[in-house]
């Protein structure tokens, strides 16, 4: 809750809105025992005075009435009968909407073809027939404009309903022995009032309108009882001569109108649990850079990351995920990149073509030099013309980094055509032979899959086929075979090593396990909170491994047929990266550390095999 008031203030706009719906509401609560007039008391002798008027502050009407009396009492009716019918509305439309989308089939037919109906009527002639049929009167405009906005809430509700009814904890509520109303209650409807509240803090002020509208035209509250539309509707003959008693109400539903809506939106935006982070801003087209210097050029590589740093900002906390990380990838080489969940690998990765999400991800350090040239701040027309390009990305789970509407042919022609000038026709042949080239059997009948109609294995190689379709130099390869089983994983790495092999591929290879970069890599850097802590050849650091944390990780991998041992899992959790230790962050799970370990800056020391430890294991 605390929480979500933040948020809301944050937003100035939204503020402002509740402070002045605060002191409307306020007001209109209080009005019974303000000092006014009463509203309906008629003096005709005192028609039609104007505002600052001695003992009428807002003037009179066209019968002497106080506006002053009469705007208070008619803003507290309009926004009972908005509120009124926005909750009836949300309620309603929101219970139709719920059971439509949950129980489906005959029950979701009948209720929305129903709804559908009343859609088809125009909007306001439909509240009209339905004042019509009941009568003029406040209370039957409030359920005519309650009726014609149920269809609203009760299509978004459903649509939101529908897709959570087919979610994987719903499939587990009901295998669990929850029955119907169980599952609604409890997984089903808490997902779903945020968009009810949200769909009505929108619609109110809309509501306050229609209300006003019906009442406009006579059909809402009857003479003499105020409300802001009959106050419009009856000043509406001394417009010209008399204009302050139209402006009175008009201005004041304006206020609310305008109040509610800018409430509305604030209370969407601190709701919406995306929009958390990143306050409601669309991420930056590259990662924000605030970098004092570019560390000095020393030798060229194919790619160089120089003592990179990137941290997350979120509100006052500093996450520093990549504290000073160090990497050099020539051509043909696989770099192994190694390290537990949350040790900073992605982000390091990311932070190569400026991928990571900004806000709240931020450069303050470092260099990235493809062949010699920084990329940390580079103008976002160059970046775009090397992602792909020359440096491509796997990810992890190619389920969802392929889009579900599209064949994968047409994906990958279109990954194709993004860089090169070539046609439809021969970017689609093309694609055919990527995906004969990363062994998909018959690939020109495969080529019109979609995502779903594959297999994990083969959707990955669909990924693998899309970092090649432009022939980059390099890819970064972030735990692609993590969600594959181990034959499959064998399948895409040997599929790597030979692409590698033929093509003269740099490949970084992001994984938390050893045995796959025993299998690919020809050297290995070690990432423990935020830091490369050692690196060397990977098969020096396989048989030697001087650091602490790497021999633990290396001895988390079982080994088939290599006797029983204890798989031994390191204690304790990795570091939160908000909150480093000074000193080596592996040091509070390290049965060596001794007091040094935790004073200051540890430097990674050597120059092929390098370990940041003051007490290795072996000395390399
Ligand atoms: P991994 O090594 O598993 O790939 P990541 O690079 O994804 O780890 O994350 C490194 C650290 O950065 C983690 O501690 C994570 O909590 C933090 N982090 C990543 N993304 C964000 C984000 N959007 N906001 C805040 N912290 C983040
Ligand atoms: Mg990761």
């Amino acid at each position: 809750m605390r929480l979500f008031l933040q948020l809301l203030f944050r937003n100035r706009l939204a503020g402002f809105g509740a402070v002045v719906l605060g002191v409307i509401v306020v007001l209109a609560v209080l009005t019974p025992i303000l000092p006014l007039h009463p509203p309906n008391e008629t003096n005709t002798a005192n028609r039609f005075l104007r505002p600052l008027s001695e003992g009428h502050w807002l003037g009179t009407d066209h019968l002497g009435r106080d506006l002053m009396s009469r705007l208070m009492w008619g803003t507290r009716l309009s926004l009972a009968v908005g509120f009124a019918a926005a909750l009836f509305a949300g309620l309603a439309g929101a219970a139709i909407g719920v059971l439509a989308g949950y129980f489906g089939g005959r029950i979701d037919n009948v209720t929305m073809r129903g709804i559908d109906m009343l859609m088809a009527f125009p909007y306001i002639l439909l509240a009209l027939a339905i004042v019509a049929v009941l009568g003029p009167g406040l209370m039957n405009a409030l359920i005519a404009v309650a009726v014609v906005n149920i269809p609203f809430f009760a299509r978004n509700i459903r649509g939101v309903t529908a897709g959570i009814v087919h979610r994987e904890f719903v499939d587990a509520a009901r295998l669990s022995g929850m029955g119907n109303a169980r599952i609604l209650w409890s997984e089903v409807l808490p997902n779903v009032v945020p968009v009810i509240v949200i769909a009505m803090s929108t619609t109110i002020g809309w509501m306050i309108l229609e209300t006003a509208g019906l009442s406009f035209l006579g059909l809402g509250s009857q003479p003499p009882q105020a409300d802001l539309g009959s106050m419009l509707g009856e000043a509406r003959s001394a417009l010209i001569t008399a204009p302050h008693t139209s402006i009175v109400p008009g201005a004041m539903i304006l206020l609310i109108v305008m109040s509610v809506n800018l409430l509305g939106d604030g209370v969407r935006d601190a709701l919406d649990p995306r929009l958390r982070s990143g306050a409601p801003s669309r991420p930056e087209a590259t990662t924000r850079v605030e970098r004092a210097t570019a560390p000095e050029a020393t030798e060229s590589g194919l790619l160089r990351l120089d003592r990179l740093e990137t941290q997350f900002r979120i509100g006052k906390r500093v996450y520093r995920a990549v504290n000073g990380v160090s990497l050099n990838l020539s051509p043909g080489e696989c770099v192994g990149l190694i390290g537990e969940s949350g040790s900073g690998k992605s982000v390091t990765a990311l932070s190569v073509m400026g991928l990571v999400a900004s806000p709240p991800g931020v450069i303050t350090g470092g260099a990235v030099r493809l062949d010699g040239q920084d990329l940390i701040g580079a103008p976002y027309e160059m970046l775009r013309a090397l992602r792909g390009r020359r440096v491509a990305y796997i990810f992890q789970d190619p389920l969802s980094t392929l889009h579900p509407l599209y064949r994968i042919g047409d994906q990958l022609a279109e990954a194709i055509t993004a860089h090169q000038p070539v046609g439809r026709a021969a970017a689609r042949a093309r694609a055919v032979r990527l995906l004969e080239d990363v062994r998909i059997p018959n690939p020109a009948a495969r080529a019109r899959a979609f995502p779903h109609e594959l297999s994990g294995g083969m959707r990955q190689r669909v990924g693998i086929a899309m970092a090649l379709a432009n022939d980059p130099d390099i890819i970064i390869a972030d735990e692609p075979t993590t969600a594959l089983d181990v034959t499959v994983q064998a399948q895409v790495l040997a599929l790597l090593d030979e692409l590698r092999r033929s093509r003269g591929l740099a490949i970084l290879f992001i994984t938390h396990d050893f045995g796959v970069v025993s299998q690919l890599c020809d050297r290995v850097a070690v990432m423990y909170g935020g830091r490369v802590v050692e690196e060397g050849p990977t098969t020096d650091l396989l048989a030697a491994p001087a650091h602490p944390y790497t021999r633990r990780l290396i001895a988390c991998v079982p080994e088939l047929g290599g006797g029983r041992r204890r798989l031994a899992a390191i204690p304790g959790l990795p570091p939160a990266v908000d909150d480093l230790p000074p000193g080596c962050a592996f040091a509070p799970r390290c049965e060596r550390a001794q007091d040094a370990c935790r004073a200051g800056e540890i430097a990674l020391a050597g120059k092929v095999r390098k370990v940041r430890c003051l007490f290795p294991e072996t000395t390399p």
